[in-house]
């Protein structure tokens, strides 16, 4: 069965179809790009998904159940997870009580960090800290952290939920070129291993091109196009959205460079 099925989802903001009737499928396993200029409705497309926003109209259907307007933590309990979603006592604990707290909430327990408990689910946080290269931090506070490092513990974390669904909202912001690639070649080999589906944006067409099995364009809220990276790339519609007058996507020269890097390849 589809793991994610979108059916003419819209969202009005104040009358502006910020979303405007998209559909789309997302299978386990997959890696899936939403990509568009700034205020194509990427975002809230992201928080209709996850609950932050109710949808005005449509479905969305997880493993065939619709999930639309639906409260996040329950959507969360259905195997929804995100990164970009730092708590606010992430920099108060080392990388291991992160990971530690994150497995704990999943298991809906309450908790104190301090005493005997500190111990809980040790050694399946390790686990999950070495699946993504963090295990020699365990220990550090991640106040300390190189930006990349932080991004690693934050995937750590989505996975202690076990997500059939991973929702990425512009997961490699403010990263090295060479750290992004390092992330989502990353996420894409956990999304594999574990079958899960995974839905992120992202600037770097580079990055995209790399990573997605598949590309869904937005455009002021309407899908403009999707597919793999070449079908996107030769699309008319994409190029004019990203080279023509009106594009708010920068850099334009490095955009108009990668989408036409395929072509010569
Ligand atoms: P993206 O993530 O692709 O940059 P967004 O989903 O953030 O785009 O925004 C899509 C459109 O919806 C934009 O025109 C934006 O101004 C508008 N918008 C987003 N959130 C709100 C909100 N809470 N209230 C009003 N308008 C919003
Ligand atoms: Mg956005």
């Amino acid at each position: 069965m589809t793991l994610l099925s979108i059916e003419h989802l819209t969202k009005a903001f104040d009358g502006v179809q910020a979303v405007d009737a998209v559909s789309f499928d997302l299978e386990a396993g997959q890696l899936l790009a939403l990509i568009g200029p700034n205020g194509a409705g990427k975002s809230t497309c992201f928080n209709m998904i996850n609950g932050q926003l109710k949808p005005s109209s449509g479905a969305i259907r997880l493993n065939g159940r619709d999930i639309a307007g639906m409260r996040p933590r329950d959507i969360w309990r259905l195997g929804v997870g995100r990164t970009f979603q730092i708590a606010a006592t992430f920099n108060s604990m080392t990388v291991l009580e992160n990971v530690q707290m994150a497995l704990l909430s999943h298991e809906r327990r309450v908790f104190s960090f301090f005493g005997r408990v500190a111990s809980w689910k040790q050694d399946e946080a390790l686990a999950l800290l070495d699946l993504v290269g963090m295990a020699a931090h365990a220990q550090r506070s991640c106040a300390v952290l190189a930006y990349g490092d932080v991004k690693r513990v934050e995937l750590a974390i989505a996975l202690a939920n076990s997500p059939k669904l991973l929702l990425m909202d512009e997961p490699t912001a403010g990263m090295a070129p060479q750290e992004r690639n390092a992330l989502m070649a990353l996420t894409a080999q956990l999304a594999k291993e574990r079958d899960i589906g995974v839905l992120f944006t992202e600037h770097s067409m580079d990055v995209v091109f790399s990573h997605a099995d598949k590309l869904i364009v937005l455009a002021r809220g309407k899908l403009i196009a999707q597919g793999d990276a070449d079908t996107v790339r030769r699309d008319p519609r994409v190029r004019e959205v990203y080279l023509g007058t009106g594009a708010s996507f920068a850099p334009r020269a490095v955009l108009s460079a990668d989408l036409s890097a395929g072509e010569s390849a």
